[in-house]
């Protein structure tokens, strides 16, 4: 008898080092089941929707989506160098963020040039790493009792790991799962002392979400360090989450290599016409930015007071250390219909993570706790 057929066995080196996206539960499932009964604080989503301007933009040009869309989109990349001060040629568009990220590791990393990126680093940077074929080095986060920024990163730690060799670092700012961040200074410090040939990504998800003193956009530094890679997303702030679109912020070298193996029509035509509708929308914006500040600051508190403890945040979610397993807190809210990430997947398995939902998604929370 021949043995059945498995492509595991197949699957390239760089494939063979790789599992699967762990999606957390089967929300569209879930949703069917029980309807908007379920407060979804697991994946960091914008309760309040996109702006109403996006979403007639997004609606409109549906009429248009029997053609392919701009290969180059150029209009967004118009808009966005307006707003950011980068010229066209140094902004790359992905299909997300993550797509960027990936890229960026396909294009510059490979077996013999390493990618570092900090422990508690977004997940996101060492599949990167490992789908190039790149060794990754995971450099030990700042402790858990850190005044600023436990379990954040350790940039001093960082630029120690780098080397002649190290091709990119990924940072996260502020960080996704901690929630924590480093302010300019330090990064500025940091970008001094690693190699000008090391690329240095500061991925921004979160960044529209900042109020705090002293930091500001590491685009500010594009001039002064062209090693330095600047990411964001439409898909936090903004909620177009379900468009897939994010941009990248470079030096104009960097994004001509990345156009080399950038997927033609990799962002499709009512995700760039809705994004360049979202950053008109200044008002919009600015409502997001305080309903956030708000409701983090209420939720942190209601934790608090709960006898939990909650990391400080610059995003629109919290991390929540519990100083025990979470697996029984985890489900003990899903079976309510409260959901939220447990942090397993980053050796964080006495955290979960909240997503800053609506008010009533969040008194749900606070009603449910075990
Ligand atoms: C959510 C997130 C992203 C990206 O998301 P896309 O939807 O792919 O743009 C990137 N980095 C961090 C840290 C995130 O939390």
């Amino acid at each position: 008898m021949t043995s059945p057929f498995d492509a595991a066995a197949l699957a390239n080196r760089a494939t063979s080092a790789l599992r699967a996206y762990d999606p957390g539960h089967d929300l569209p499932a879930l949703r069917l089941r029980f309807g908007a009964v379920i407060a979804e604080l697991g994946s960091n989503e914008n309760p309040l929707g996109p702006s109403p301007r996006a979403m007639r933009a997004a609606t409109q040009v549906l009429q248009d989506i029997w053609r392919y869309p701009d290969p180059l989109g150029a209009s967004l990349k118009r808009r966005l160098s307006e707003s950011q001060g980068v010229p066209v040629n140094g902004i790359t568009l992905g299909n997300g963020s993550h797509e960027l990220l990936m890229l960026l590791a396909q294009c510059f990393a490979d077996a013999e040039h390493p990618v570092v990126h900090s422990q508690f680093g977004f997940a996101v940077f060492p599949i990167a790493a490992a789908a190039a074929g790149a060794p990754s080095v995971a450099v030990p986060a700042l402790p858990a009792d850190h005044p600023e920024a436990p379990y954040g990163h350790d940039l001093e730690a960082i630029a120690k790991a780098v080397t002649a060799d190290t091709r990119l670092v990924y940072l996260a700012n502020p960080n996704n799962p901690t929630g924590t961040w480093f302010g300019d200074a330090t990064l500025e410090a940091f970008l001094g002392k690693v190699p000008a040939q090391t690329l240095v990504v500061v991925d921004e998800a979160y960044h529209e979400y900042v109020d705090a003193e002293g930091l500001s956009t590491a685009a500010r530094l594009l001039d002064r360090f062209p090693n330095l890679v600047v990411t964001r997303t439409f898909s936090k702030a903004y909620a177009l989450a379900g468009l897939r679109i994010g941009y990248m912020l470079s030096h104009p070298s960097v994004a001509a290599v990345c156009e080399r193996l950038r997927e033609s029509f990799n962002v499709n035509t009512v995700a760039l016409v809705a994004a360049e509708a979202a950053l008109g929308d200044d008002e919009y914006l600015a409502r997001v930015r305080e309903t956030n500040r708000r409701d983090r600051a209420w939720l942190a508190e209601e934790l608090l007071a709960r006898g939990y403890r909650v990391l400080p945040s610059q995003t629109n979610f919290l991390l929540v250390d519990l100083g025990r397993d979470a697996a029984s807190f985890e489900a003990h809210l899903f079976e309510r219909g409260v959901i939220v990430r447990p942090m397993i997947g980053y050796r964080l398995p006495h955290t979960v993570r909240v997503s800053i939902g609506s008010r009533a998604e969040l008194e749900r929370l606070l009603e449910n706790l075990p």
